[in-house]
């Protein structure tokens, strides 16, 4: 087992002579658990309506330069036809924190989509929300849920959202979705304004806590119509090194090549998978709204329809010697 303690992590993390090693090693540590294997999750975003104002986030509340859209449940419905239609066995509902979706209404959609695909996984990402909430979501059917951390240091926290939002909160968030038998996602962003070493290390002892089933950690990238437009983006290098110190360190786990390492480099997910990914997310959201789910500038994947996402990435998911696996892929142990 690797378990580094804090002198070793900040090593690691701030020197970059053992990358290659670290990375060899996590991809062993992978095929031991996973072979080749690349999961699929299909994401369909499905409102950039949002009460938050995180400093980082293009769909933030104060952000008047969007055109603001909901999916209606039909819509919802088709993505999810067309991505079952493609093969995909997981779907992830992922947007802001918009009110419309009461538990009633979002318990009827998830109920609806378990009962029409009964060999899907349902995931949700749809911010915090009570633990009554999260309980009537996991009676309705969903299976998983992501909500990453962002950052497991207070101070840290209240640099990047402003007051009202609490760390605090989310965390206990994760802690009620871990109890209500979720596979429960986290992570952060690698590269966001005024991280240092030591916050990394405070969200990898974070996550030791949770044991987060799956962790999405993705590079910070600045948007133009945020407070944060003029900080500069995240680093590859260090995303990648970073998703294989999480392979070692969580062997088992899901973890996503992200869009946004994507968006940094070319060939960023193809490198993320090479260092310990096994999860890919193409994106289902409409064509005509991909536009305006921009979390950060120059997100990738807002001009192909499902089925080109998919090709895409089956072609750069095998270019590197892994082949796409369309089952529901849950955690091992669930
Ligand atoms: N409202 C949901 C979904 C948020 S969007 C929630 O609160 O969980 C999903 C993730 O995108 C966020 O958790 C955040 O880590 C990431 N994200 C947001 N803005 C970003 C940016 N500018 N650069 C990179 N990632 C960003």
């Amino acid at each position: 087992m690797f378990n580094p303690d804090n002198n070793q992590l900040k090593e690691l993390i701030s020197d970059n002579s053992n990358n290659e090693v670290l990375r060899i090693r996590a991809d062993e540590v992978r095929r031991k658990y996973y072979g080749n294997r690349v999961f699929v999750r299909g994401l369909i975003e499905i409102s950039n309506i949002c009460k938050n104002d995180c400093y980082y986030c293009g769909i933030r509340k104060s952000n008047r330069n969007i055109s603001r859209y909901r999916l209606t449940e039909e819509e919802i419905y088709s993505c999810c036809e067309t991505g079952y239609n493609l093969g995909f066995r997981t779907f992830v509902l992922q947007g802001g924190e918009d009110l419309y979706f009461s538990d009633i209404v979002l318990c009827r959609i998830v109920n609806n989509i378990k009962n029409k695909y009964p060999d899907c996984a349902v995931t949700l990402s749809m911010g915090e929300r009570s633990y009554e909430s999260y309980k009537n979501l996991k009676s309705a059917g969903a299976d998983r849920y992501l909500l990453r951390h962002e950052t497991a240091d207070n101070t840290h926290y209240s640099k990047l959202h402003p007051a009202g939002m609490s760390l605090e909160n989310r965390k206990k968030c994760l802690y009620n979705l871990k109890s209500l038998g979720y596979q429960t996602g986290t992570g952060f962003m690698v590269g966001s304004p005024y991280q240092t070493v030591e916050n990394i290390i405070s969200d990898l002892r974070f996550m030791q806590e949770i044991q987060p089933e799956m962790i999405g950690i993705g590079v910070f990238i600045p948007h133009h119509d945020t407070p944060f437009r003029d900080y500069p983006h995240g680093s590859a290098e260090l995303n990648i090194k970073l998703i294989s110190i999480i392979r070692l360190m969580f062997p088992k786990a899901l973890i996503p090549a992200t869009t946004a390492l994507g968006t940094v480099s070319p060939d960023g997910r193809e490198r993320g998978i090479q260092a310990g990914c096994n999860v890919v997310m193409p994106n289902l959201s409409p064509l005509m709204f991909r536009k305006s789910y921009e979390l950060y500038d120059n997100k990738i994947c807002t001009g192909e329809e499902s089925a080109q996402c998919i090709e895409c990435l089956r072609k750069r998911v095998e270019s590197v010697g892994y082949e796409l696996d369309m089952s529901r892929g849950d955690y091992p142990d669930v």
